[in-house]
């Protein structure tokens, strides 16, 4: 069947996910959807083999991106398009990997220290790849029977404030923003929904700061947003001459209740999102200036 939905936000084995860029961007095809971005925690290492998969699969495969920024709360920028072949990108991305691979021993550390049998071997093997995060802890824990989920792992140790916690070093919006954009991609404000604890004028006004960093679009369709929030990240789009995108955020096993292209079960992105993308893209590279209307 031909469909016109996508989803701009997965995760594969490649960071915190648990399935191969192959098999997801099957399951895409699959699942009917016309385009699926990856969009791997600090790295670009699972691109070649899901553009590859999709040549194969038949469906269009965008190269992204996901990196966390220094912003209370969890403030995290995909990226789209980039060259991700570019040894700049490469050596930025390594820098943000370095700072998980010193932040995780100490994460470690805090749960033997909380009574659990855990080494960073084990966590490392969960992981299987060069980017170890949160959810492979709550792998181990799980797998051992400490907990009975990674949610449950995440709301008593893991998430911010809690016991084995342990902040990353981050870098700036301003600096992821233009991580992205230096190596020809476009920068865009994933689940917004997690930053607007602070209300709605700080929003607004945190995301016209980020617009003037140079962000490009906000994520506005996304598994965990209702109706009511979509519209209004839409209407904020519009307002600030900003791209919509939507996806959602699959994460495999490690995150059972999201499924591929569809969410919790209401998300429906449309491919008309994905062509203006390209539209941009298209003119910033021709060197022309942007509009989004
Ligand atoms: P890290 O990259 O190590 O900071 O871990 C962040 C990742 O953990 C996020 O991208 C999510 O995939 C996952 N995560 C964060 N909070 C939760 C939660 N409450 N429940 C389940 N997974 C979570
Ligand atoms: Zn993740
Ligand atoms: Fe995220
Ligand atoms: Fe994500």
């Amino acid at each position: 069947m031909d469909s016109d939905f996508i989803d701009l936000h997965v995760h594969t084995t490649a960071s915190d996910g648990t399935m191969t860029p192959e098999r997801i961007v099957f399951l895409a095809a699959r699942c009917g959807l016309k385009a699926v971005a990856i969009t791997d925690h600090d790295t670009v290492e699972g691109l070649a083999e899901a553009l590859q998969a999709g040549e194969k699969a038949g469906i269009e495969v965008v190269p992204g991106v996901e990196i966390g920024v220094d912003y209370p709360g969890e403030m995290h920028i995909l990226g789209y398009y980039m060259d991700h072949r570019s040894s700049r990108l490469s050596r930025d991305l390594a820098q943000l990997r370095e700072s998980r691979d010193r932040r995780n021993p100490r994460m470690a550390a805090k749960l033997r220290e909380l009574g659990f049998d855990i080494t960073m071997d084990e966590v490392a093997r969960a992981a299987g790849g060069t980017v170890v995060g949160r959810p492979h802890f709550a792998a181990v824990l799980k797998k051992k029977g400490y907990i009975n989920s990674v949610e449950e792992a995440f709301d008593r140790y893991l998430g911010a404030g809690r016991p084995a916690y342990v902040k990353k070093d981050k870098i700036s919006p301003a600096q992821g923003i233009e991580m992205i954009t230096g190596a020809g991609g476009i920068p865009v404000l994933a689940h917004p929904h997690y930053l607007r604890a602070g209300g709605r004028e700080e929003f607004e006004e945190l995301l016209r700061a980020l617009c003037g960093s140079g962000l490009m679009g906000i994520e506005a369709y996304y598994s965990t947003h209702s109706a009511t929030e979509t519209a209004y990240f839409c209407a904020l789009a519009k307002t600030n001459g900003l791209l919509v995108t939507g996806g959602s955020d699959f994460h495999g096993a490690n995150k059972p209740e999201i499924k591929l292209g569809r969410g919790l079960g209401g998300l429906a992105v449309g491919y008309n999102l994905l062509a203006k993308m390209k539209e941009v893209k298209k003119t910033r590279d021709a060197g022309g200036t942007r509009t989004v209307s």
